[in-house]
């Protein structure tokens, strides 16, 4: 079963949304499982701290890394990949996700204060992951993301697998010219068919299969230049070549 192992000082916070809908049901079904270490029980110390001020001076707290290595230690890797959540890290992406849900699961390690001492990270080769380019007050939230992304990729997790084929950074750009391109979904449209004066695109409710995927496709490249450039180019953040 996929299993994921999140090593974090709030562990009450799981599994909070990861708990909701289809995941909370696959959970329940066995379709993959959670498990939260406190990292506070492997403090060395009777007042449970795991962090201490920063070598070469400077604001905030560092996670001490003998700590941190014995909470990871604790943890049979199964061959799981240690992941450790950091705005440093390399961006984490549908791909990725696609990857690590084809896997027995993941480890993943949330940082909180300034940080990881960096011999922690050396020492046992922990792979530093970003949700993006912004910086959260701590990993937990960056964790629960990452583990939802893989989840429902996980054969079972949603209702139709069908939906997972044209969604937002799925590959529908195979063949032809269009190869190896991830474009951004198209938009939706359901019931009312008039809202605020507003109509539903026409096309959608002809009833012409062809017309309808062709006007999707239009759409979906449309949206994807205009704001997604960078995911039709050679440019240097293509990020989900990026693995
Ligand atoms: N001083 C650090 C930021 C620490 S934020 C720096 O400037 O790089 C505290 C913790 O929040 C981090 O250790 C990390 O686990 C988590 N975090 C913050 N932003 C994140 C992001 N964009 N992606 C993943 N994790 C993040």
């Amino acid at each position: 079963m996929w299993k994921a192992t999140v090593l974090t000082l709030y562990p009450e916070l799981f599994p909070g949304p990861l708990d909701a809908s289809v995941l909370g049901r696959a959970r329940g079904e066995g379709l993959w499982s959670l498990e939260t270490l406190n990292i506070r029980d492997f403090s060395d110390n009777p007042y449970g701290s795991v962090d201490d001020s920063p070598a070469g001076g400077g604001a905030g707290l560092v996670m001490r890394a003998d700590i941190l290595a014995a909470a990871i230690d604790s943890v049979p890797r199964n061959d799981r990949p240690l992941l450790c959540l950091s705005p440093r890290g390399r961006p984490f992406s549908q791909s990725r996700a696609r990857t690590l849900a084809a896997g027995p699961g993941l480890i993943a390690l949330c940082g909180r204060f300034e940080g990881i001492d960096q011999r922690l990270i050396e020492a046992r080769n922990v792979e530093e992951v970003s949700i993006g380019d912004f910086v959260l007050a701590g990993g937990e939230v960056a964790a629960m993301a990452l583990i939802e992304a893989c989840v429902r990729l996980i054969p079972g997790v949603l209702g139709s697998p069908l939906s997972l084929g044209e969604e937002s950074f799925s590959e529908s750009g195979k063949s032809g010219r269009d190869a190896g391109i991830t474009l951004l979904e198209y938009p939706q449209y359901t019931r009312p068919r008039v809202f605020e004066g507003r109509e539903i695109p026409p096309v959608l409710l002809s009833g012409d299969h062809r017309k309808i995927a062709e006007w999707r496709r239009a759409e979906a490249e449309a949206i994807t230049r205009a704001r997604r450039p960078d995911l039709f180019g050679p440019g240097p953040i293509r990020r989900d070549n990026m693995e």
